[in-house]
C-alpha cells in the first residue's frame, strides 16, 4: 500500500485525557478508579452486580461532562489545517470531539452512549444522562453503557488497520501498550510512515518509533508546531 503523506493517524489512550483531571487505567495494580478492573469491565462483572457496575459508569459520565479538553486534544484538532487527521482511540470520553477533531474511531465504545442487552448493535446516544436499573429499549431489554469489555469484540478494527497502514505520520499518545487493540495497531504503520510516540514512562517503547517522554499537554502542542510547519 503506498503511504499517503498528507495523512495522519492519532493513537491514544487514557494519558492523552490525564490533564484533563480524568485518571488512567493503572495496570500495575489492576485498578481503574479504586475498582478492580474485572468487576466493572467485563460481562460476568455487570452479571454479578449490575448496580454497581451501572453507578461506576455514571459517574465516569458526570466525571467526564464536567471535564475539559486539555492542550493536547486542541493540537491535534489544529493538524486538520493542512492534513487529513483520523484519531483511533481507546478512550470512552468524548474530549477529542470536544477538543475539535472531526473523525474519532473510539475502539473501545463510547460513555455517551448506551446499548441493549437484548441487542448488542442497537446503540443509543444518551448524552451525559444516567443509565439504571429498569431503563430498557422498547423491547425491555436492560441498557448498558456502550463499552467494550473484556472479552467483547472491538469496534472498527477494520477501518483502525486501514488508516493506520497507509497514514504518512502516526503520533501514539497516552496508552501504556498494555491494552488492545491499540498495542497491536502500533505495528501496523506504514514502514515509511514518520512513527511518535509520547507517554509518560514506557519501559520499551516501539525501537522504530521516536519517543517523546512528558506530560501530553506539553509534548503534543510542540510536535504538532513542527508537523504544521515543516511539512
Ligand atoms: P493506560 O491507562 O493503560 O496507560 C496510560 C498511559 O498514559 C501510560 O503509559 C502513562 O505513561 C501515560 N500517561 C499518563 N499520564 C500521561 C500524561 N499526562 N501525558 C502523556 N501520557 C500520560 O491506557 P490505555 O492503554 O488507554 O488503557 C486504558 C483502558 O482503560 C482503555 O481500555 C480505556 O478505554 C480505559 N480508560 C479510559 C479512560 C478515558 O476514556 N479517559 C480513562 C481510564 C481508562
Amino acid at each position: 500500500m503506498a503511504v499517503k503523506h498528507n495523512k495522519i493517524v492519532i493513537l491514544s489512550g487514557a494519558g492523552v485525557s490525564a490533564d484533563s483531571g480524568i485518571k488512567t487505567f493503572r495496570a500495575e495494580d489492576g485498578l481503574w478508579e479504586n475498582h478492580q478492573v474485572e468487576d466493572v469491565a467485563s460481562p460476568e462483572g455487570f452479571e454479578r452486580d449490575p448496580e454497581l457496575v451501572l453507578r461506576f459508569y455514571n459517574e465516569r459520565r458526570q466525571q467526564i461532562s464536567k471535564a475539559q479538553p486539555n492542550a493536547a486534544h486542541k493540537a491535534i484538532a489544529e493538524l486538520e489545517k493542512q492534513y487529513e487527521v483520523v484519531v483511533i482511540t481507546q478512550n470512552i470520553d468524548d474530549l477529542h470531539e470536544r477538543g475539535g477533531s472531526s473523525q474519532v474511531l473510539h475502539v473501545h465504545g463510547e460513555i455517551t452512549k448506551a446499548r441493549s442487552l437484548y441487542n448488542n448493535l442497537e446503540v443509543f446516544d444518551i448524552g451525559y444522562q444516567d443509565i439504571n436499573l429498569g431503563d430498557t429499549c422498547e423491547l425491555g431489554g436492560q441498557l448498558r453503557p456502550h463499552i467494550v469489555w473484556f472479552g467483547e469484540a472491538v469496534e472498527h478494527i477494520d477501518s483502525a488497520l486501514e488508516h493506520i497502514s497507509e497514514a504518512g505520520k502516526v503520533l501514539v499518545v497516552g496508552t501504556s501498550l498494555n491494552v488492545f487493540p491499540v498495542a497491536s495497531l502500533v505495528r501496523y504503520a506504514h514502514p515509511e510512515a514518520e512513527k511518535v510516540i509520547n507517554a509518560l514512562d514506557l519501559q520499551h517503547p516501539p525501537v522504530d518509533y521516536e519517543y517523546l517522554q512528558g506530560k501530553a499537554a506539553d509534548v503534543v502542542p510542540s510536535l504538532v508546531l513542527r508537523w504544521l510547519g515543516g511539512r
